[in-house]
């Protein structure tokens, strides 16, 4: 949902006159009756985990709120609406995996799904420093990188606790902390790393990164995805899903939106949490059971939420990357190929140096090309302004444009969406999963009332993170109310 200029302004408005009111204590007594909610379990954030729990509690006879900081429910989800034709092109989530919990909930909101890798556009490289055209100097058979993955999944396949979940060996091997390039070049799997590095924008310095970094997004799920394909709805409109749930979630009074929690108390005890909110419509008390936390959880975003020491140390770990997506016409670029980056200079892998776009790529609709633009990993929440993204993407396709002159047409690019997904990959340094990291992370569970799920958990990957919120964290949620 796009707020026009005029509704966001009276909203601006509205909310600093409502953040003036907030109630600053827990006292019911400083709250309307019908400012008082009262459920099983507040979830925070709406996003991929957030909803899916909420849909799940909710079907196992459950009351849920979900507070949700933007004004829809997705999160990531991002689809534009081609305004003359109604087109959808999705933007953020596009694929999904081919196993239970995605069919069945699709099903339960009745969206039909079908086989979904339309990445059909053949992709040159191009250095976009100097909008010069890169020669890939290594370019791996189909055979090849299908041997590398399979190598790649033999050493996988040896950390069951992978399979749902991020539970580590202790003490924690080094295998498992080492850079990933050391990795690559122990198990000799070169040929699989160009296809991993750019199906995932914003995996910062995939060979510096540790190596359980790499494992959290390329589970074997998704290895087998790239080979036996993804699914997705029929519509090619992943935003459905989400809005469906959106309307069912809003008839039962289960869902504030353009919400945020401002102060939040959580007991170890039967007495639960109690949190207080600003809402458009104005302040609210909820009085819940449990807590289930679906955002990320950088030490920032959770200052409301009465973090103990144990949490703040080891959400101040955290690093992430800032990933953002748009639709640009008018671009000059072709429609039936995509630019992606690259760098001459760099390793054996040519890939291009961070900030910057990670490529273009037509969509559906003719002349709108489709931009993904991604920063390394870095401590900043949002590392770079919007604004500062769109002025590198634009002076990039000039650049494009000025240096190929016989190939690329010269224009005005401009934008007809954006959005920022920052900060994108929760993960930590070497030295925090050497000292247990994941461990402590996962020892939180529980405590005091409150639950946690989302990619920080699992990793990015909407479909497993709606299985391991099913199999573990909603049980383990339901087990203590
Ligand atoms: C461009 C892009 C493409 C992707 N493509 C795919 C794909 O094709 N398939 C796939 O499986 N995965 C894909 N992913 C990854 C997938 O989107 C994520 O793994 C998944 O969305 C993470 O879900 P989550 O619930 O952890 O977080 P999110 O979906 O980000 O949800 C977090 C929610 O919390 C809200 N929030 C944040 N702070 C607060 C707060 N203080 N109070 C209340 N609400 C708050 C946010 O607004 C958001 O709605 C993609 C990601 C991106 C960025």
């Amino acid at each position: 949902m796009h707020l026009s200029f005029r509704s966001l302004s009276a909203w601006l408005l509205a909310s600093t006159a409502v953040a003036s009111a907030t109630p600053s204590s827990f006292n019911v007594a400083d709250f309307k009756a019908d400012d008082i909610i009262k459920r099983d379990v507040a979830v925070i954030g709406g996003g991929s985990s957030g909803t899916y729990s909420a849909i799940s509690l909710k079907d196992k006879g459950k009351s849920v709120i979900v507070i949700e900081k933007k004004g829809r429910l997705g999160g990531h989800a991002n689809t534009y609406l081609d305004p003359a034709t109604g087109t959808p092109v999705d933007m953020g989530i596009i694929v999904f995996h081919n196993i239970t919990v995605v069919k069945d909930f699709h099903k339960r909101f009745d969206i039909p799904m079908n086989r979904a890798d339309e990445f059909l556009a053949s992709e040159s490289f191009y250095d976009f420093r100097t909008g010069k055209a890169v020669t890939q100097t290594f370019t791996p058979s189909g055979e090849e990188m299908a041997a590398a993955f399979a190598a790649y999944l033999e050493q996988y396949s040896k950390y069951p606790g992978l399979s749902n979940g991020t539970i580590l060996p202790s003490p924690v091997p080094e295998e498992l902390y080492m850079p990933f390039g050391k990795f690559v070049e122990k198990y000799a799997i070169q040929a699989a790393i160009p296809a991993m590095y750019y199906f995932n924008p914003g995996v910062g310095d995939i060979l510096s990164n540790p190596v359980i970094e790499q494992f959290r997004y390329w589970s074997s799920h998704m290895a087998g995805g790239v080979v036996a394909g993804f699914l997705g709805p029929v519509s090619r409109n992943v935003s459905d899903l989400f809005a469906r749930a959106e309307a069912e979630l809003s008839s039962s009074s289960s869902v504030l939106l353009s919400s945020e929690v401002v102060r939040a108390h959580r007991s170890e005890g039967k007495s639960g949490i109690k949190l207080v909110v600003r809402t458009p419509s104005g302040p609210k008390l909820i009085l819940a059971k449990k807590l289930l936390i679906a955002f990320p959880p950088k030490h920032d975003f959770l200052a409301p939420f009465d973090l103990s020491a144990t949490e703040k140390t080891l959400f101040s770990k955290y690093i992430s990357a800032g990933y953002y997506v748009g639709i640009l016409k008018n671009s000059g670029l072709p429609n039936d190929e995509s630019i992606s980056n690259a760098a001459q200079d760099n390793t054996e892998f040519t890939f291009p140096h961070l900030p910057a776009a990670y490529s273009f790529a037509p969509s559906q609709i003719p002349g709108l090309q489709l931009v993904t633009y991604a920063t390394g990993q870095t401590t900043k929440s949002l590392p770079l302004s919007d604004e500062a993204v769109k002025a590198d993407i634009i002076n990039t396709i000039k650049r494009l444009q000025k240096q190929n002159p016989d190939k690329f047409t010269p224009t005005e690019p401009e934008f007809v969406v954006f959005h920022s997904h920052a900060p994108y990959n929760l993960q930590v340094r070497a030295k925090d999963i050497k000292n247990g990291f994941y461990d402590k992370l996962y020892k939180l569970q529980g405590q005091r009332n409150t639950h946690w799920t989302g990619a920080a958990w699992k990793g990015e990957d909407s479909s497993l993170l709606w299985k391991y919120s099913e199999e573990i964290v909603v049980p383990q949620v339901i087990a203590g109310l």
